[in-house]
């Protein structure tokens, strides 16, 4: 990650990356399949302790064991060059890197996550909850791991330190990225201590990696929402409409439970965020978002909550160093500041308070 995360992304990757789709179908198909005619597979009650006992023994033991000798042959030449290294295209990770594969490998890693399903299925001691839990735990974990920013907090390390065998972090999975022949383990790195193939400076890097101060941006972008759906033009929601702006889909309609959350919790939480940083040689962009939807623009009383949120902006972008541009104030005219909102150059004047 100390490397990597100052490489830029490449368009290549982008193009690469968008192109997973074989896998959800694939998966689709399997998980169809196995409802519909496996033996003990229908009516499942919604929690059976014994069967997620048995998940979590058989993920830490068989699947994690299988996982990383499988993944140690994957970077034999023979097998790396044929398969493996269109994961390992990726230096600089992304969330959805981490499922990246060609289709054989895919196959691979379907039967050892089977290896829980299928057992505790067999044994009639399937649940929704483990079904649901064991999934939603791969997702989650493949996912952060390839986040390429460190967000484990030390104080979980801490307050139980055996976790560190049995969790990976995002630090460790990116020296695997760039050293290749480090960190193996799928999600628990206690298999690279066994065998001796744990990265040295895993525990250094993930220090230097969470001490590692905010990056002062050279040219902030402040922005704001748009509509409530907006939030899928985010680089969190669908790629494929990040280049369609302002445009809403029929499916969209069907996510309204998260945009309800999104929006209660924008409400709640209230405050400007960055939604991207992004690096063009050696200038460093930053887009922060102010939580407030087109709509509020319009409406009087929300004026001073807005121009609050922008001046609030500035003075914080002003003092992590970033020169903003403001208009000259006169002592007449209220300072007011250019920006961006997607559809054209906005104009918002604000009353010129200077807080220091
Ligand atoms: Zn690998
Ligand atoms: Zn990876």
């Amino acid at each position: 990650m100390a490397e990597s995360l100052y490489k830029p992304l490449e368009f290549e990757q982008v193009d690469r990356e968008r192109n997973w789709d074989d896998q959800i179908v694939f998966n689709g198909i399997l998980f169809c399949l196995g409802s519909r005619h496996m033996p003990g597979a229908q009516n499942l009650p919604l929690w059976r302790t014994d069967g997620v006992l048995l998940t979590i023994l058989l993920h830490a033991g068989p699947v994690e064991y299988l996982y990383y000798w499988l993944h140690r042959a994957l970077h034999h030449h023979f097998l790396y060059s044929r398969y493996h290294s269109h994961h390992h295209s990726s230096i600089v990770t992304e969330p959805i890197t981490s499922v990246i594969h060609p289709f054989a490998e895919h196959i691979a890693y379907f039967v050892l996550f089977a290896i829980p399903m299928l057992t505790t299925t067999l044994t009639g001691t399937a649940s929704i909850i483990s079904f649901a839990g064991y999934v939603t735990y791969i997702d989650f974990m493949n996912n952060m791991g390839h986040c390429n920013f460190e967000l484990i907090p030390n104080w979980l390390f801490s307050i139980f330190p055996p976790l560190k065998y049995l969790m990976y972090t995002p630090s460790f999975h990116s020296l695997h990225h760039t050293q290749f022949r480090t960190n193996y383990s799928l999600f628990m790195p206690i298999y690279d201590y066994i065998y001796g193939t744990m990265d040295k400076s895993s525990d250094s890097l993930y220090e230097t990696s969470l001490k590692r101060k905010e990056e002062t941006p050279d040219v902030l972008h402040l922005t704001h929402l748009t509509t409530p759906e907006s939030i899928y033009h985010l680089p969190l929601g669908f790629a494929s409409l990040s280049s369609k702006p302002h445009t809403s889909h029929w499916y969209l309609w069907l996510m309204w439970p998260v945009t309800l959350w999104s929006a209660m919790l924008t409400w709640i939480y209230g405050r400007t965020f960055v939604v991207e940083r992004q690096r063009f040689d050696k200038l460093r962009l930053q887009t922060w978002v102010i939580p407030k939807y087109s709509l509020q623009y319009f409406l009087q009383w929300q004026n001073e909550a807005i121009n609050g949120l922008i001046e609030e902006a500035i003075l914080e972008a002003e003092e992590k160093g970033t020169t903003t541009k403001k208009q000259k104030d006169d002592g007449k005219s209220p300072s007011c500041i250019w920006f961006f909102n997607g559809r054209g150059i906005h104009r918002h004047l604000f009353p010129h308070k200077p807080r220091r």
